[in-house]
């Protein structure tokens, strides 16, 4: 049996990765000019099965960079002259506070302690901010934002760009894009892909306040600001020689998500969630991290291990080749990060599962 990799990122390859690699390297993806029709012709392909897997509205432009901590850079470049209010309740979202205070925005936060997540009415984001940024997933915690909380915010702050981390669980949620002007991913988490893309998605109102921040003389950036982006965009092109190699990945394995379906594949998910959440609540030694059961991650399982070390876990599941993730930073000794992509089968979850339920 192959050793699967419930690992949140990088994480398992897409079953259908490894055929497509072949297919690249026999049509010459990675040889063939960035501005020839051949590539004009994958990048539509690419944008095109995003936007029907994700439900993209046409005013919300899809761009793509290296990497999603790119993508926090140029959100805090292009749509930030000043103020930005950051939801802080882990590593991945701290790290998007820290961009803005490096480049040098007034930078205010609302943290709360790690496992937990956000009520939207004790949210208090100041007037003269222009950006909120949130971690729909925050991936060190296993702390998810519900949607209805993504909409609630949105109605209280209609005027303030809100822009949304969704790195590891898109395409799971089902988003609805009125909620919110901007969304990034990168590909290593849930698509199943190699790492080293990111994929940026904003709409009109974005692209407005880049030009009108342009227009005052502030730098955007160089060469993946919004503008450049977009008049590339047009041409099914990118600024810069992209990674094309995994543009393509991506339009192959969004593809192959939506011949499966995005409801069945969010059926999945919520099963083998459920799976694992259970196993956790019926043995002695293990917990769900978040207490809040509104606020667990469906794409990221965080367990807190009790009276052993984590490790011994990690490699009782090695010995049947199942890669789990270990805890984050300072709870690496204590919890477990089990990854629930669309890639992991029913099959490893149950494995998984009885496995810890047996040890
Ligand atoms: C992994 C991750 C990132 C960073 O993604 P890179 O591809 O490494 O840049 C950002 N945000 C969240 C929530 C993540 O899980």
């Amino acid at each position: 049996m192959a050793t699967s990799f419930l690992t949140p990122g990088p994480s398992e390859l897409y079953y259908t990765v490894a055929d497509h690699l072949k297919v690249a390297l026999r049509e010459h993806v990675c040889e063939i000019s960035h501005r020839s029709k051949a590539f004009q012709q994958i990048m539509a392909h690419t944008t095109a099965q995003l936007r029907e897997l994700m439900g993209v509205p046409d005013h919300f432009h899809i761009a793509f960079t290296g990497s999603a901590t790119e993508i926090w850079e140029r959100i805090l470049q292009n749509l930030c002259a000043e103020t930005s209010f950051h939801l802080v309740n882990g590593s991945f979202s701290k790290k998007f506070y820290d961009f803005a205070r490096q480049l040098q925005r007034k930078a205010l936060k609302y943290e709360v302690p790690l496992g937990q997540g956000f009520w939207p009415h004790e949210i208090d984001v100041p007037a003269g901010t222009e950006l909120l940024c949130l971690t729909q997933n925050e991936t060190s915690t296993g702390v998810t934002m519900p949607l209805a909380d993504l909409a609630t915010l949105r109605q209280k702050y209609p005027h303030l760009l809100i822009a949304v981390d969704a790195v590891s669980s898109a395409p799971y949620p089902a988003f609805d894009f009125a909620q919110f002007d901007t969304l990034f991913f990168s590909v290593q988490k849930c698509f199943g892909l190699p790492a080293g893309l990111g994929v940026w998605l904003f709409n009109d109102r974005c692209v407005a306040k880049a030009e009108q921040l342009a227009a005052q003389g502030h730098s955007l950036g160089t060469y993946h600001t919004i503008p450049s982006l977009l008049s590339n965009l047009q041409k099914n092109e990118t600024p810069e020689t992209p990674n094309m190699l995994g543009i393509y990945l991506l339009g192959k394995v969004a593809e192959d998500l939506n011949r499966r379906g995005i409801k069945t594949i969010r059926q999945e998910t919520d099963y083998k969630a459920s799976l694992m959440y259970h196993a956790l609540e019926q043995h002695p030694q293990l917990s769900a991290f978040v207490g809040e059961p509104t606020h667990r991650s469906r794409t990221v399982v965080v367990a807190n291990v009790l009276g052993r070390p984590a490790a011994d876990l990690l490699a009782l599941a090695k010995a049947q080749q199942i890669i789990v993730g270990s805890g984050y930073g300072s709870l690496k000794d204590s919890q477990l990060r089990i990854a629930n992509f669309p890639t992991h089968s029913k099959e490893v979850f149950e494995k998984l599962a009885d496995l810890l339920l047996a040890s």
